[in-house]
């Protein structure tokens, strides 16, 4: 996950007016949280449980965060990719969830999602927000340690084979962390809302009685233009793009979703959408099909 200021969203929710009586207005909250803007929108009855459900679902967005972060030397997710060569750790009930659904991904898409991403960011130089190109040899030869770990889901041990091996899961996190976020919200009885964490959304029942959550999707190439228009109920959408997150090396933009096949940043697309009912999938698959 990139540390971002609050930038312009890849999707917009556009939140229609709710004109009809018998529906209390929208409740909405916003707050930052992953490096990005989150906000939750509840619709429907209002109910008691509503503050409880905005405080979990900000708990489950800061439990990822500080499990999973690549910036926070002292996330889990940090230590575990300083852990030493060939000595097994135990991983946390929620980071072993991810990760199993990260590596489930990666079998999908045949190795083009790989959490073993790690080493590929930190050579293009992504960590520092300061682009260079890698050395064609050190990239060579760093190839076909990208997946030098293992992870056994049972015992949720897990063990790096190789110095470069190291983990990276800001292609599934923000899904992820949605999924958990959903699951609050339906434990408090609260199933008609929209959470937005960064772009990628979850939409929770109806907007209103009858008509499922409208969500445009900007167009990559001109920010004012909503170049699709989506209908959401129970169901979660991702976009992966480069056009965001770049770094610039000699005047030319490198995204910063990588090609585990090439060690180089994935080209020849703008964006890639996947709406699912599993965010944590979207989100996967939508960085998976960027690649
Ligand atoms: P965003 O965080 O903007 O929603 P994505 O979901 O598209 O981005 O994921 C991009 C992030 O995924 C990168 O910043 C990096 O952390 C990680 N990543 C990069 N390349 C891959 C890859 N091939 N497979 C899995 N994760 C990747
Ligand atoms: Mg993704």
């Amino acid at each position: 996950m990139l540390p971002l200021r609050i930038t312009a969203l890849l999707l917009i929710a556009s939140v229609l007016a709710c004109d009809r009586a018998d529906e209390a207005p929208p409740r909405r909250w916003e707050f930052e949280t992953m490096g990005t803007l989150a906000a939750l929108e509840l619709r429907g009855p209002v109910s008691e449980h509503e503050a409880e459900g905005m405080k979990r679902v900000e708990e489950a967005f800061r439990a990822v965060d500080s499990l999973m972060s690549t910036w926070d030397p002292n996330s889990e997710l940090s230590r575990l990719n300083r852990a030493p060569v060939d000595s097994s750790l135990a991983l946390s009930p929620l980071l072993g969830d991810c990760l199993a659904r990260a590596l489930a991904l990666r079998t999908l898409t045949n190795g083009a999602f790989e959490p073993g991403a790690e080493p590929l960011m930190r050579l293009w130089g992504f960590y520092r927000r300061e682009g260079r190109l890698p050395d064609p040899e050190a990239l060579a030869e760093l190839l076909p340690r990208l997946d030098d770990y293992d992870y056994e889901p049972d015992t949720r041990r897990f063990l790096r084979r190789s110095e470069e091996a190291a983990i990276d899961l800001g292609g599934v996190a923000k899904g992820f962390a949605l999924d958990l976020a959903a699951a609050a919200l339906l434990e408090l009885g609260l199933d008609r809302a929209m959470i937005d964490l960064g772009g990628n959304l979850y939409c929770l029942g109806e907007a209103e009685a009858g008509r499922a959550w409208r969500v445009g999707i900007r167009d990559p190439l001109d920010r004012d233009r909503i170049f699709a228009s989506l209908s959401l109920r129970d169901q979660a959408v991702a976009t992966s793009g480069s056009y965001e997150r770049f770094v610039t090396i000699d005047g030319k933009r490198y995204g910063h979703i990588m090609n585990p096949a090439t060690g180089r940043p994935a080209e020849g697309l703008l964006s890639a959408t996947v709406i699912s009912e599993d965010a944590t999938m979207g989100d996967g698959l939508a960085t998976a099909l960027f690649v």
